[in-house]
């Protein structure tokens, strides 16, 4: 299939980078060749949720000039590899995120499925990937400004010339009287799925290990599970 994906939000601490590693790990367990890649240029931290240490080389550098996608390329576990960026801002100064769209071409030949978690916001580093990806996740809590948010992240997409796969609503609670289906209408986009406010899921970031491996018994994973095989077709 070759199909890259943009985890996108407006806001930040939605549950993006969460989203792209337990998505990414799902479909690796299921045999596909996957990369998932943080192009949350300026506050990287998938490297953390991976137990990768964030001093090796990076992303970074492969936007520097100074490295090549494979010497930032990190094997996390069967069919799955890490592009980590870094942490250091006078590193993030020297890149230059036109770049990206070698990198995620390239990707794109090795790998089955790539994702990339796109930073928040609107800079240029945060738009290019929407248009570089065939599809785009938009995340979102049920939270009334991070949809407003959401929005944004929707217009940016038609802009950079991008198609949205739809939505998913993280952090939802199970006695909560909204509805996402409602949610996604206001955005005019299809609802993907929805995953459960989970204390597992900050565990397993400060185990550095994704969650459908750290508990694949939780309700949040069971949510991931389901999200990638109807995201990807793959069960
Ligand atoms: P983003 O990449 O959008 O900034 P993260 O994936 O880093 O968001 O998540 C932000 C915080 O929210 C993290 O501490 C994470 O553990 C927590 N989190 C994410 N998803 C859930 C969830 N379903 N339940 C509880 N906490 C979550
Ligand atoms: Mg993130």
């Amino acid at each position: 299939h070759e199909t890259v994906y943009a985890i996108a939000s407006g806001k930040g601490g939605v549950g993006k980078t969460t989203t792209t590693v337990n998505l990414g790990t799902v479909l690796a367990q299921a045999g596909e060749r996957v990369a998932i890649v943080d192009t949350d240029l300026g506050m990287a931290n998938l490297a953390g949720f991976v137990s990768l240490t964030p001093d090796a080389t990076t992303l970074h550098d492969v936007l520097a000039g100074d490295a090549s996608i494979d010497d930032a390329t990190y094997r996390l576990a069967d069919n799955i590899v890490a592009v980590p960026s870094g942490t250091d801002l006078d590193e993030y100064a020297k890149t230059s995120p036109e770049g990206l769209r070698t990198v995620v071409e390239e990707l794109r030949s090795t790998y089955d499925f790539v994702f990339l978690d796109v930073g928040a916001g609107v800079s240029h580093e945060t738009v290019l990937p929407l248009g570089l990806a065939d599809s785009v996740v938009v995340v979102s809590t049920p939270e009334p400004a991070a949809v407003q948010d959401s929005q944004k992240t929707v217009e940016l997409t038609a802009r950079a010339g991008g198609e949205i796969a739809g939505l998913v609503v993280t952090r939802t609670h199970p006695n909560s009287d909204i509805s996402y289906d409602e949610i996604a209408g206001q955005l005019e986009i299809p609802l993907l799925g929805t995953i459960p406010e989970d204390p597992t899921s900050r565990e397993s970031v400060c185990a550095g290990t994704p969650l459908v491996v750290y508990d694949p018994r939780s309700s949040a994973s069971g949510a991931y599970r389901r999200l990638a095989s109807d995201l990807s077709g793959i069960d």
